[in-house]
């Protein structure tokens, strides 16, 4: 299950030679593995590389039939384990997740996996989640690449170079024995286009054509010791200069020329559109990108190819790097190599762009425009371009001006979503125990860092709110409560947190949430989940895992039964049992709840058959106003509207259409004690006779009773 189905796209992966594929760019990526020869595939789910796995999991039939294996890791380091393949075997191997945190998790297999290197072709295709769009902490994947020795591939935007650098990825990979990263950006990930397809590959050596004998011991391929000492001279002396010969000889990076010789930009690639687009707004480039300012646009972000840097520079009186975020790796080495060399070109970057933060179009516009005139090249009118930089931004003041009364609009939890219910109860439970530390987590319940829960003290990865609180439990009077979801469960939570705690004798309170799937990114299968990508359940507990771990407290709530959970978490809160207490609260992912209803439904309207759907409503007579029932629950579909009563002014509280009836309104309004103004309503499609019957018969006695009431 995914959030959204590419089976229909994939069949484009059926594409030969010669047809024209037109996609995007996550697609384009999937049919280069497959034109590569993969014989293994793999990674782990997150944004803005989600879609590569939901992908490969659409293409399985595709790839069985190349004999390519298709692993749906249970996190990064697996993933990157996993390319421990192509360290023996001349098999071509491909993993994915999301960076900076999953290329954290996968960083002890890849130091592992780039210090012996590789035979066949790795590559890791890292989703670079980077700018105002971003989930996660701002950091790059550079370092990693520098640190490893592994080479980092960032293509230009376009379909066609992002097809050619897999390819060429694989054949660098195998040329320099490094495992390769591929980075794409969140733009270069739903770019679309087109490239002229080729025929898919199946590796010598795969699932269908499997070797007759493993490996012959070798230990030299292993990263120990004294093993690893060689390997960090070969990393330097051998593998760096041969992957600066594959990228030198097969022009991975690309030159544009331009007519201003005496200035130039360097760019990294996944940057490229952004400057040429910026380059056409200051009317320095058409608006196919056929710029007046040379461009040297490194698609091989790392290593730099330094004989490249040299022959770009010599003769520019200037040089502006383009490269987010900070350190700037590339600029201090291109500023080392022209030292060497003895080239006195200027090189501007972070001070003509800003240290920190994405270089949206605005950005990208004032930085080349602070180039221009800090160069001031020989050719054009550089206050000019300045001024029409001006003039470009000049309307961003008024524009933020007239939107300064909007409302922000935080993310949340979708409407109905089962995980709302438990901070509704935690909220209800701290007025009476007090306020406690919250330590959270990755994943949707994070909602509730936002009003109108306000909580989490902190989040320090996925999987990772149990073994945040470690210390915090023998420091602060009152129990931490630990919140995680199923994902982030089995992700790292389960030894991170849970036999860490165990190990420890620690106290504390520990919620997870089993909505069973991996929600945040898309609603994946994961080990408890009811079923697999197979059909079949994966037969692993959340439960009997923790029971068998040593859990002894550990209760169950359904998360709508508010008063239930309110109760269970003063009694984990109080109980002078010591130990780790979980509390394991079930409902499932609305958003695929609501997918997997909805077609039933329609199936079932479909043959005329009953279909039942619950509403809930807000009696807006009774209701008083006071909108204790938002503050509880932060439903999207519970809002407000004008009173009907012209002697009350404030706005009644109103269920609207979106409303999927999970019930948590009644639920907050009956475990908080609040008006008793909500009501359940059925709505009846294909209503059968005694449906119709009922209803007559509620029509009558309510006819019966209106005009009593009129009367009275
Ligand atoms: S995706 Fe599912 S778990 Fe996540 S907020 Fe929506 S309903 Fe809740
Ligand atoms: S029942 Fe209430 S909380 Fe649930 S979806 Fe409807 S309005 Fe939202």
């Amino acid at each position: 299950m995914a959030e959204r189905s590419f089976a229909k796209e994939v069949e484009a992966l059926k594409l030969g030679d010669g047809e024209i594929f037109r996609g995007e760019g996550i697609l384009a990526v999937t049919k280069a593995l497959l034109q590569s020869g993969v014989a293994y595939v793999g990674g782990y789910q997150g944004a803005p590389v989600s879609h590569l796995i939901d992908v490969l999991v659409d293409a399985e039939d595709i790839m069985g039939e190349l004999g390519v294996h298709l692993e749906t890791c249970t996190n990064e380091a697996s993933a990157a384990a996993m390319l421990g393949a192509s360290i023996h075997y001349p098999l071509r191997g491909a993993v994915t997740w999301k960076s900076i945190v999953g290329t954290n998790v996968a960083a002890d297999a890849l130091s592992n996996l780039a210090s012996p290197g590789v035979m066949g072709g790795a590559m890791i295709i890292i989703g670079e989640d980077y700018g105002e769009g971003a989930s996660i902490i701002q950091e790059r994947s550079y370092a990693y690449a520098l640190k490893c020795s592994m080479w980092l591939l960032d293509p230009r935007p376009d379909l066609p170079t992002i097809v050619r650098m897999v390819e060429k990825g694989f054949e660098l990979s195998e040329a320099s024995h490094a495992p390769v990263m591929l980075e794409l950006r969140i733009r270069a990930c739903h770019v679309t286009g087109a490239f002229t397809a080729k025929n898919n590959r199946a590796s010598a050596q795969s699932g269908l054509t499997p070797a007759e004998t493993p490996a012959n011991f070798d230990y030299g391929r292993l990263s120990h010791p004294p093993s690893t000492f060689l390997h960090e001279k070969l990393k330097v002396e051998e593998r760096l200069p041969a992957a600066q010969a594959f990228a030198r000889e097969h022009k991975l990076n690309e030159f544009f020329e331009g007519d201003l010789k005496d200035i130039g930009i360097i760019v990294l690639g996944g940057l490229y559109n952004t400057v040429s687009r910026a380059l056409a707004r200051l009317g320095l480039a058409d608006a196919f990108g056929n710029a007046r300012v040379p461009i040297y646009c490194l698609n091989l972000a790392y290593p730099l190819i330094p004989d490249e840097v040299k022959s770009f520079c010599l003769g520019k009186k200037h040089v502006l790097i383009v490269e987010e975020g900070s350190p700037e790796f590339v600029e201090q080495a291109i500023s080392t190599e022209l030292r060497r060399a003895d080239i006195q070109t200027r090189i501007h970057g972070k001070g003509a762009l800003p240290k920190a933060g994405e270089y949206t179009g605005e950005v990208m516009l004032r930085g080349i425009a602070n180039f221009i005139r800090d160069a001031s090249p020989a050719g054009i009118d550089a206050p000019a371009i300045v001024a029409k930089a001006d003039t470009l931004l000049g309307h961003k003041p008024a524009a933020a001006k007239s939107l300064a009364d909007l409302p922000p609009r935080p993310p949340n939890f979708c409407t109905g979503c089962p995980e709302r219910p438990v901070f509704a109860a935690l909220k209800l439970t701290q007025r009476e125990i007090g306020r406690t530390h919250i330590s959270t987590d990755i994943g949707c319940h994070s909602f509730a860092t936002f009003a109108p829960f306000s909580m989490g003290n902190s989040i320090l990865g996925y999987g990772m709110s149990l073994a945040a609180a470690a210390a915090v439990t023998p420091n602060v009077k009152s129990r931490p409560i630990s919140v995680m979801g199923d994902g982030g469960f089995w992700h790292n939570g389960l030894i991170t947190g849970v036999a860490s705690n165990l190990f420890n004798k620690n106290d504390g309170v520990l919620i997870v949430m089993a909505n069973g799937y991996t929600s945040a990114t898309g609603q994946q299968y994961m080990p408890s989940s009811a079923t697999s990508r197979q059909g079949t359940a994966p037969g692993m507990e959340i439960e009997s895992t923790l029971r068998s771990f040593g859990v002894k407290w550990l209760r169950k709530v359904r998360t709508y039964h508010v008063a239930e959970m309110v109760k269970t978490l003063k009694e984990a809160m109080k109980t002078p049992i010591e130990g780790l207490k979980v509390i394991i609260a079930e409902g499932e992912c609305q958003l695929a709840r609501q997918r997997r209803v909805r077609a039933e439904d329609a199936v079932k309207l479909k043959a005329g058959e009953r279909v039942v759907r619950t509403k809930f409503g807000v009696d807006d007579e009774i209701c008083t106003g006071d909108h204790s029932c938002i503050r509880l629950s932060g439903c999207p579909s519970l809002t407000v509207k004008p009173s009907p009563d012209p002697l009350r002014t404030d706005p009644v509280a109103a269920v609207i259409e979106s409303c999927v009836g999970c019930g948590l309104c009644g639920e907050v309004a009956h475990a908080a004690v609040l008006c008793p103004s909500f009501y359940r309503a059925e709505l009846i499609q294909n209503a059968n006779a005694w449906d119709r019957f009922l209803h007559r018969l509620r029509q009558t006695v309510i006819g019966w009773l209106a005009p009593k009431q009129v009367a009275a």
